[in-house]
């Protein structure tokens, strides 16, 4: 699609992607539960022409729609759809009307911004190339993540490539931020249990004390970062949780710790899971004791594509008002990378900071909010990025 027509769609459906976005905002569904949500979507995507409406899993929706000008590729654009268990704190007449369930991450906006994609997209058909998939995602905030059973029940058979983006309540509006290659890290947990020997505290050589090797794994285990990886590969290893003994007398048999793993690439994730195993189990083997391990995968790093990169941002840069810019990878999780792994992919930033009394808010914060003039930048991206690829 033109610029001038993609602005002309993009002001037209703009105030109904914001009447979406009130009526999702004011009933938000958490993770795996959004069933309320889901139907609403179908509702909406019923009444669009052309568009083919399945149900891949019980809370998720996919739309596609071919365009009638000729064959081109397959481009799928990605939205979210789930809240958090979060009591809503923002007064304003479209807030949640259930108890301890808000949209803090702005999925509620991602939505309906796609809703009015696929309006867009519909009215144009008839000038169209290539096909078009909407992926309405359950399940994004709580591993294992809805992207991933989406793709195992088949959503991307036949797609070249699925686009994703994030609104950020942190950075402002008209920001539109790239990145290449990893853009967000695999995030993983982890626990350690040392089992040693129970003791009287005044007879110490009759026992195996847990909580005094525990302490002493948990110094080794720094060296991970920063002498088994190289200086130029980044990683985080936090150990947050230590828990061992209760009485003052006692020397514990048990002590066990667990923590966090940050990682923008398989490599240095891999290294770091068999060095938190491998320095656990010899520190606790040189003082008699044994260890139990127990790690859990969490999300890929999302990756975008090198050869997609500079094609979205010639493709923005016709929007002369959008500030674009490239940064360095963020260390948080995003289930989007259950696409990114399958075909190549885009996951882009756009700035929504909304101040209220001269504040802004986080993502996952009970004051959280977006502004819904970002609707338009995330229309424009999905819009004229998708109609380039799809010709390409
Ligand atoms: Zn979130
Ligand atoms: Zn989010």
């Amino acid at each position: 699609m033109k610029v001038e027509q993609i602005e002309t769609a993009v002001e037209e459906i703009h105030p109904q992607v914001i009447a979406w976005r009130r009526h999702l905002h004011a009933h938000p569904e958490l993770s795996f539960e959004e069933v309320e949500t889901s139907a609403y979507v179908v509702e909406q995507l019923q009444v669009m022409e052309g568009i083919e409406v399945t149900r891949p899993t019980k809370t998720s929706v996919v739309g596609r729609l071919k365009g009638l000008a000729g064959a081109g590729k397959t481009i799928a654009m990605r939205a979210d759809m789930d809240a958090l268990p979060i009591q809503e704190d923002v007064d304003e007449p479209y807030r949640s009307k259930n108890d301890s369930v808000m949209h803090a991450c702005g999925h509620d906006g991602h939505t309906s911004m796609l809703l009015g994609v696929a309006k867009v997209l519909s009215d144009a058909r008839e000038n169209l190339v290539g096909e078009y998939v909407f992926l309405f995602q359950h399940a994004e905030e709580v591993p294992p993540g809805g992207a991933i059973e989406m793709v195992r029940a088949g959503v991307l058979n036949g797609v070249d490539h699925v686009l994703g983006m994030h609104l950020w309540s942190i950075e402002k509006l008209g920001k539109m931020q790239l990145t290449v290659g990893p853009m967000s890290a695999a995030s993983d947990i982890f626990d350690v249990k040392i089992i040693g020997k129970s003791g009287h505290a005044s007879a110490p050589d009759d026992a195996i004390d847990a909580l005094a090797i525990a302490a002493q794994i948990v110094s080794n285990l720094q060296m991970i970062v920063s002498r088994s990886l190289s200086p130029l590969q980044s990683g985080v290893l936090s150990i947050t949780r230590f828990r061992s003994g209760e009485a003052y007398n006692v020397i514990p048999q048990e002590a066990t710790f667990g923590g966090s793993v940050r990682a923008l690439t398989e490599e240095v994730r891999e290294t770091i899971k068999e060095k938190i195993e491998q320095i656990s189990d010899m520190v606790a083997k040189a003082h008699g004791a044994t260890i139990e391990f127990h790690y859990e995968y969490g999300y890929d790093p999302v990756y975008n594509d090198e050869t997609l990169m500079p094609i979205v941002e010639k493709t923005l840069r016709q929007f002369e008002d959008l500030e674009i810019e490239y940064i360095e990878p963020m260390l948080g999780g995003e289930d989007f990378s259950a696409f990114s792994n399958v075909v190549p992919s885009c996951y882009i930033g756009v700035g929504a900071l909304k101040e209220r009394d001269g504040k802004y808010y986080p993502h996952h914060h009970p004051k959280f909010e977006i502004h819904e003039d970002a609707f338009k930048n995330g229309m424009r991206y999905f819009l004229s990025v998708a109609t380039t690829l799809a010709q390409q």
